[in-house]
């Protein structure tokens, strides 16, 4: 029987010999200590249970300790745990030709990592290669990595560090229709558009325009006039489910191929299902990169990740050695294969796209109940709420706050995440198999937290 260390153990061990990360030490002022996991549930170490709706940042996929998963792992386990793939064996094979078929033409060469971070790393050094150009231009407020060259691609401090990171790296203006200057949440693709408010003339949408200009401006101030890539995610992860005027990621991709540059759709969060309506959320953006990257969700939480790119861009890279020790290994392919297989039978996709479209009506309820809760948005399972001083304002909700609210909700039982450049929307990102009681539970919960605040403080 396996038994935990003592809190008091661990949290010594935490500060003397762990990342001294402040997040670690702050994420909730009363830390959770968790024992195991089973699908959507988590347990600490005192036998609580806590609906889990952020899932370690939208990476369990399938559910925490999936039976099925777990066996697949089991069996490959007790076959053969590593070699590299300068040798010929089925589970890599297996997984490779299951994940192609979720692709469409053209984007079928897959290189397998171990993470986000490695997999975007080897998507830049393939768009340099094959372009020839240098210049890669990303959203402010994304996160695409914390590696030295990632980080050039991420924008926000919280995670940058004063070296020479990802040089040739360039952020455009996010195009967030609820904190940014122009567009309202009719703009965007959510099954919730019940907030008018942006100042175009009805029927007309001027702000992606706008913010396809600010695009223009990087173009004609900040890069030569070839660039390497484009680099965004269907919705934005860290940055807060931020999602886009319609057409952005369409306009967007045109003007950089103009440019000589190849597009490039990070997956890590949006892809296996996330976003509900499709399997990969560059399908709901009338796109098609060039190239894909995905982690996370891959594995159900089990280390890997992916770049999916086409013949052509392979070709280019091709000329040199590039070689992973770990990446592709048998038991990461096994399990992968058994997600993507275990997706298909337990109908993840659909459970994502049904239980996110309740939640996001559920929100928007309680969104217009509440006045610090300025927007709701997201698909699918990939939800933000985005909290505020007021409606008016829509000034972020200042951390203190949002701590308050975050701890009370963990206290009554639910787990979910914090993101945003200021800290200021919560996160829902739950393991792709809740329940509609599941949901109920968290809106149950979550209305009390805000309740409870409002009582408090005003
Ligand atoms: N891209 C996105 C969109 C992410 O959210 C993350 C991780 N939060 C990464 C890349 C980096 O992934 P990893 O932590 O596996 O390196």
């Amino acid at each position: 029987e396996y038994k935990d260390m003592s809190k008091e153990h661990m949290m010594e061990i935490r500060r003397q010999n762990c990342n001294p990360m402040i997040m670690k030490v702050t994420y909730y002022k009363k830390p959770v200590f968790i024992h195991q996991g089973h699908m959507q549930w988590l347990w600490d170490v005192d036998g609580r249970r806590y609906l889990d709706l952020f899932a370690g940042v939208a990476t369990v996929s399938v559910g925490h300790c999936h039976p099925k998963v777990t066996a697949a792992a089991e069996k490959q386990l007790r076959k053969l745990w590593h070699t590299t793939n300068i040798y010929v064996y089925s589970p890599l094979h297996e997984y490779v030709d299951k994940l192609a078929a979720t692709l469409p033409e053209p984007l079928k060469v897959i290189y397998l990592t171990n993470s986000g971070s490695e997999a975007n790393d080897l998507a830049m050094l393939m768009a340099r290669l094959h372009t020839g150009n240098f210049d890669i231009i990303t959203l402010r407020g994304s996160y695409h990595g914390g590696s030295p060259q990632t980080m050039g691609l991420t924008s926000n401090s919280a995670y940058k560090y004063p070296i020479a990171i990802g040089l040739g790296c360039h952020n455009t203006m996010c195009p967030d229709v609820f904190a940014g200057p122009w567009g309202g949440s009719h703009c965007r693709d959510s099954p919730i558009q019940t907030i008018r408010n942006c100042s175009c003339p009805q029927g007309l949408c001027m702000a992606n325009d706008k913010y396809i200009g600010q695009l223009k401006e990087v173009f004609a101030t900040s890069v030569p006039s070839r660039i390497a890539a484009f680099f965004g995610e269907p919705i934005m992860g860290v940055g807060g489910a931020v999602q886009y005027p319609k057409n952005f990621l369409k306009d967007t991709y045109k003007l950089v191929r103009e440019r000589g540059g190849v597009c490039i759709a990070d997956e890590v969060q949006t892809g296996f299902g996330r976003t509900g309506s499709h399997f990969w959320g560059f399908q709901g953006h009338d796109i098609m990169p060039d190239i894909v990257t995905m982690a996370k969700g891959i594995a159900n939480g089990f280390p890997m990740g992916a770049v999916v790119t086409t013949h052509e861009i392979a070709a280019s890279f091709g000329r040199g050695v590039h070689f992973n020790t770990f990446g592709g290994n048998p038991v990461a392919c096994a399990i992968a294969s058994s997600v993507l297989d275990t997706m298909k039978e337990d109908g993840t996709q659909q459970i994502s796209h049904e239980m996110g479209t309740y939640l996001l009506m559920g929100l928007s309820k309680i969104r217009d109940k509440y006045e610090i809760i300025g927007d709701v948005r997201g698909k699918g399972l990939q939800i933000g709420v985005e909290m505020v001083k007021d409606k008016a304002s829509r000034e972020p909700l200042p951390p203190a706050a949002m701590s308050e609210i975050f701890e009370d909700t963990k206290d009554m039982g639910v787990l979910i995440g914090k993101g945003g450049v200021y800290g200021q929307t919560f996160r829902i990102k739950p393991p792709m198999c809740i329940t509609k009681d599941d949901a109920d539970f968290f809106l149950a919960v979550f209305n009390q937290a805000l309740n409870n605040y409002m009582e408090a403080h005003h």
